[in-house]
């Protein structure tokens, strides 16, 4: 069968899955404080409709599927999803990304029912500053669900740190620290302009190359890395002798575009082809029939623009589509 290739050539064979938009914290960059109204119950697809999506998409070439939310970990017994997955021929890597504050709880069972690795958000490892940004999270608790992960044979371990100006830049360095000894992968992303592009995204938004100046101003020698596997747009470092690495996600400053293998799909059911814009087609009504999910992917990915325009937002510049209104958390990142 014909392989999921867009206009652009680029073959498509990763999946992202958003399993629900609720979530246990409230982090600035991606929901607001109060008011955040959740879908009802019976608008989120059933672990059923995810994995026939997912059986639909094999015979084309899928083969990496990440599950994530909102917090993906707030979905009731998550490892039977993973498992249902895990059995579809095809798929070779299943990841999640969550904030960590249930892995105690449920890292074994997720690499019991076949889960590969997680990547784990964190955004500071100073606690009044982490409650800050998540709006009541607890540092040593994502601490606790890393040591779990690594504990349940996770592996690679990513931790995931959206780098913003003035509210954690001054940390770049204790995060690289943390790959000395450890074999984490330390990745900092640049802040991104999805639900609105506001004045305060533009004052907060820092572009990466602080990251490779602290390294300097720490006495670091670094050298490119091609960094633990499932790398995807990450340009990876590592200090000399460390363990672990550290890679660099520039979204904004610098397109990730011309490799996009990614398709995104909302919890509610809406392929996504490009995270930014807002094109989106419903596969929910079709999930029963697979020929039908493969025509509606094939015309997410017929439309599918070559890149997006977040650095034209940060200039306040005309772009070329109307930019997605749903939240970071409706989409899963
Ligand atoms: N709740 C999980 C978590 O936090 O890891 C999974 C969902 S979260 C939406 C996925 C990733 O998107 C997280 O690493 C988060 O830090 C990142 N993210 C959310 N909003 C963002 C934004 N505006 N810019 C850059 N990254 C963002
Ligand atoms: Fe929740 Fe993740 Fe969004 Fe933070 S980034 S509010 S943990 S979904």
């Amino acid at each position: 069968m014909e392989p999921l290739t867009d206009p652009f050539g680029r073959l498509h064979d990763y999946i992202r899955i958003s399993v629900t938009d609720r979530c246990n914290l409230r982090c600035i960059y991606c929901m607001p404080a109060e008011g955040m109204q959740f879908q009802p119950q019976d608008e989120i697809m059933s672990y059923e409709e995810i994995a026939a999506v997912v059986r639909a998409l094999a015979p084309l070439g899928l083969r990496k599927v990440r599950l994530t939310g909102g917090e993906p970990l707030v979905r009731k017994d998550l490892e039977k999803l993973v498992a249902m997955l895990a059995g579809i021929p095809g798929i070779e890597d299943l990841s999640l990304t969550t904030n960590g504050l249930l892995l105690p709880a449920k890292a074994a069972a997720l690499k019991e029912a076949g889960l590969s690795r997680v990547n784990i958000s964190l955004d500071s490892l100073k606690q009044d500053r982490f409650e800050r940004i998540t709006r009541g999270g607890k540092v040593a608790m994502v601490l606790k669900g890393i040591e779990a992960a690594q504990a349940a044979g996770l592996s690679p371990i990513k931790l995931n740190v959206v780098l913003m100006k003035g509210i954690n830049d001054d940390e770049i360095q204790d995060f690289i620290a943390l790959t000395l000894d450890s074999p984490l992968n330390v990745r900092f992303i640049e802040y991104m302009p999805i639900g609105s592009a506001s004045d305060a995204w533009r004052q907060t938004y820092l572009p990466l190359e602080r990251v490779v100046a602290a390294c300097t101003e720490a006495g670091w020698e670094t050298t490119e890395d091609e960094g633990p596997s499932g790398n995807g747009p990450s340009q990876n470092r590592r200090v000399i002798g460390a363990k672990g690495t550290f890679g660099l996600i520039h979204p904004v400053s610098e397109h990730f575009c011309d490799n996009c293998n990614r398709l995104r799909l909302t919890a509610d059911g809406h392929i996504k082809a490009c995270l930014y814009w807002e094109d989106e087609y419903n596969v929910r009504p079709l999930t029963s029939d697979p020929a039908a999910v493969q025509a509606l992917f094939r015309k997410a990915l017929g439309n599918k623009p070559h890149n997006h325009e977040m650095a034209l937002a940060l200039e306040r510049k005309q772009q070329s589509h109307t930019p997605t209104k749903r939240r970071m958390s409706q989409i899963g990142g």
